[in-house]
């Protein structure tokens, strides 16, 4: 059975005729377990209200999602069982962050909640590693949202999500705040806590070099549509639609055959 699957789904924005936004235009997918899926396109062409949709988060205009074969609960406790299954870090999650609460009382929050500890032996240990992980010291966790960075904020919301340790996990533009060493450190991170035989972790994002190696499969976005998808490695080195062609060169400078004759030599 696969883990996730979206069929003939559809969404549109705004009512009237001047402000209508076909966001999602007709998608198909299906996600099986133990995959690493990288959702690639330009802004706009509706990658962050696809993770919404796949996750629950947003019901579809049209179309069915399924998650392990059922449609997902809208409210209530079956609700709260699956959001420890299926998570999604949202796109410039910092700004949803409580500027009053400091970081180790976000994630006290999710521990307590989902009765993760024990004691508060327990729970401190907890908070003090899940921080550490994603490469933040205990003294940030005594801090408030507006003290941080935007990268240490977004490094703290990942935290939050890996803390249940989800089945599926879906990060949208999860290193777009982040500088490049820890960006690889958070990738490195993603890779070692979300793959596994029965995990899906699924990646939005417009930087091309970082589903390189992280992710099995791309799906490639334009206009609400998915254009072309495939294995990652042959999608970036042999690229069938002019556009995915266009987001590779961007991305490598350089053409994919060229992209591709580097990697054989190598
Ligand atoms: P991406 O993540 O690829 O940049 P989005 O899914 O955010 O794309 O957006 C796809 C389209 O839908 C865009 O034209 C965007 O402006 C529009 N859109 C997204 N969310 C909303 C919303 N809540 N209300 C109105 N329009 C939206
Ligand atoms: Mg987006």
């Amino acid at each position: 059975m696969a883990a996730v699957e979206a069929h003939g789904v559809r969404q549109v924005y705004g009512r009237g005729l001047k402000d209508r936004v076909v966001a999602l235009d007709g998608v198909d997918l299906t996600v099986q377990k133990g995959e690493s899926l990288g959702i690639v396109g330009e802004s706009g062409s509706g990658k962050s209200t696809l993770a919404r949709i796949l996750t629950g988060i947003e019901q579809p205009h049209e179309g069915t999602v399924l998650v392990n074969g059922r449609p997902l609960p809208t409210a209530g406790r079956a609700w709260r069982e699956r959001r420890r299954q299926l998570q999604l870090i949202p796109q410039h999650a910092g700004g949803a962050l409580d500027a009053r609460v400091t970081m180790e009382q976000h994630l006290a929050e999710v521990v307590d909640a989902h009765h993760l500890a024990p004691d508060r032996a327990a729970r401190r240990r907890l908070i003090a590693d899940s921080l550490e992980r994603v490469g933040l010291a205990a003294e940030h966790g005594r801090k408030r949202p507006r003290q941080l960075s935007g990268g240490q904020q977004q490094r703290v919301i990942i935290a939050r999500s890996l803390l249940l340790s989800p089945e599926i996990l879906f990060a949208d533009e999860p290193t777009s705040a982040l500088d490049l060493l820890v960006r690889r450190q958070i990738v490195d991170l993603l890779n070692v806590t979300c793959r596994g035989p029965h995990r899906v972790f699924a990646i939005v994002t417009h930087d091309l070099q970082i589903v390189d190696g992280l992710c099995d499969r791309l799906i490639v976005m334009k206009n609400g549509k998915i254009v072309e998808s495939g294995p990652t490695e042959t999608l970036l080195s042999n690229p069938q639609h002019a556009y995915t062609r266009q987001l590779v060169t961007a991305a490598f400078q350089t053409t994919p055959s060229a992209l591709a004759a580097v990697r054989e030599a190598g």
